[in-house]
């Protein structure tokens, strides 16, 4: 078992992508995939099939690049998956790139998952000690084999059995030789959505990506929902009974979609807003101008400037191009991951009482250097505020978090976490206050700010903190 300890981690954060019955599938799903690069950047992949022949394009990297030389427009066939991925810690290899391709008796098929499945090591081991050969370390392909296992041919009856002895995040995307099929889990933990385009439909992790290839919003796939689409149309059955309420990641709507996307029925924009605007009534400041911390809490930002009347200024620049590797010359000194990243603008800063606003500390070490920066640029004042209570607990249904060990929310008071960033005052904004900016509150999983888990996590986890000790943590924003 210990062997798996690296699998937490290998497949979160991702985005997932499908084109059925449209023309030059596989581009359009290269496009799709491009709307969603904030949710993976490592590594992408499509899977093209035409005629029963499958087409497969991989590549560490992003979609720019991966595909720039891969003349998609020319693959042939209307049907195509696709996925993008972030890792944190090491083993970034081709073999882990998704969607996962496989020939089973029932056919080709490819498969692509965003989330995490709690169970995957325990459900993994008891295939490998019946003899199952994994050929990757993702807890996705658990469902590979399940399905194999299953005693069907027919997929979708296959890929239910799978659902039924894995738990956890998954929202999957499915190409046969002849459909795509879409899945959600029964908590609806990640978001996927379906779209209109011309005669066909296209599946995505969130309505940007329709947004950019022209297709119009249809509605989400259920928690619990299967849903095949092929030449005869779209087919819904539950798959699963759906867990009531639903568990959607709340931290999908703080951190981790794109403003301009429809997730959970709501703009992430508008929700953005609101949690702002209770931040600033829950916390206010005395203060000349409210800045954000571009691009994620922005949204947030502004509405704490409407609701307390303070300027919204940009007073950090944020450099979009930096990799995740980045050579620093021996003079460049002092945060300068973060300088490379964030420039402030003195102009807005000097000599200013300057409300900061950040959609979560989660370490606290990008924040500590942020503070550092402002008050080179000249802010007189700092007050830092924050878009979600303290993270206390690791996310184990596809956010990228780390240990315990590591979440300074769960280490320190908030007083302590003040003086650690040195700043002037800090506000968090409350749990009850993030719920109010949310339509529907029941229907959200918060395990990360209250450690109530909605599904058991692994077991051979539970030691919240030990099992990550090779994890590499936050990344890139
Ligand atoms: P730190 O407190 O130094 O760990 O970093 C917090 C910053 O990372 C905040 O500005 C967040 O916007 C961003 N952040 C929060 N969660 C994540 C995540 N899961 N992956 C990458 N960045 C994140």
């Amino acid at each position: 078992m210990s062997g798996y300890h690296h699998l937490k981690g290998w497949n979160e954060e991702c985005g997932v992508f499908a084109a059925v019955g449209v023309p030059q599938a596989a581009a359009i799903t290269a496009l799709g995939l491009h709307a969603l690069q904030h949710r993976g950047q490592e590594a992408t992949g499509v899977v093209a099939c035409d005629n029963g022949r499958f087409h497969v394009v991989k590549g560490i990297g992003l979609v720019s690049d991966v595909y720039r030389d891969a003349d998609l427009e020319h693959v042939p066939g209307t049907l195509a998956i696709g996925h993008n991925r972030y890792s944190t810690a090491g083993g970034l290899t081709l073999e882990n790139t998704q969607p996962l391709r496989v020939v089973y008796r029932g056919g080709s098929l490819a498969l692509a998952h965003n989330g995490n499945l709690t169970n995957a090591r325990e459900v993994r081991s008891g295939l490998e000690e019946s003899g199952s050969i994994f050929q990757t370390t993702l807890d996705t392909e658990v469902f590979l084999h399940l399905m194999a296992l299953s005693g069907t041919d027919v997929v979708e009856d296959a890929l239910v059995e799978a659902a039924r002895q894995v738990q956890g995040a998954y929202s999957i995307v499915v190409l046969t030789e002849h459909s795509v099929i879409a899945l959600r889990d029964p908590h609806g933990f990640r978001p996927l959505c379906i779209g209109r385009l011309g005669d066909g439909y296209v599946v995505a992790s969130e309505t940007c990506a329709l947004d950019l290839v022209g297709a119009e919003l249809l509605r989400e796939v259920e928690p619990g929902e299967m849903v095949t689409i092929d030449p005869q149309g779209l087919r819904s059955r539950r798959a699963i009974a759906a867990a009531e309420p639903a568990q959607h990641c709340i931290f999908e709507h703080i951190y981790f979609s794109r403003p301009d996307s429809v997730v959970f029925g709501d703009t992430v924009d508008r929700v953005r807003r609101r949690i702002g605007r209770r931040l600033a009534e829950e916390h206010p400041a005395e203060a000349d101008v409210v800045i954000a911390v571009p691009d994620s809490s922005n949204s947030i930002a502004l509405g704490y400037a409407e609701a307390s009347g303070v300027p919204f200024e940009l007073g950090l620049i944020r450099n979009h191009y930096v990799g995740r590797t980045f050579i620093q010359p021996s003079q460049a000194g002092r945060d300068f991951g973060v300088r490379v990243k964030f420039n402030p603008v003195r102009e807005v800063l000097e000599g200013k009482r300057v409300v900061v606003v950040d959609d979560s500390i989660v370490r606290g070490t990008t924040s500590r250097k942020l503070v550092r920066l402002l008050r080179r640029a000249g802010a007189r004042e700092v007050h830092f505020r924050v878009g979600s209570p303290p993270v206390t607990h690791p996310c184990f249904y596809g956010i990228d978090t780390p240990s315990r060990r590591e979440l300074i929310g769960a280490l320190k008071t908030i007083e302590e976490i003040r003086e650690f960033l040195g700043v002037e005052s800090l506000g968090y904004v409350s749990i009850d206050g993030l719920l109010a900016a949310e339509r529907e509150p029941k229907r959200f999983c918060r395990a990360c700010f209250t450690g109530n888990y909605p599904v058991a996590i692994d077991p051979a986890a539970s030691k919240l903190g030990i099992e990550q000790q090779t994890r590499g943590g936050v990344g890139a924003r």
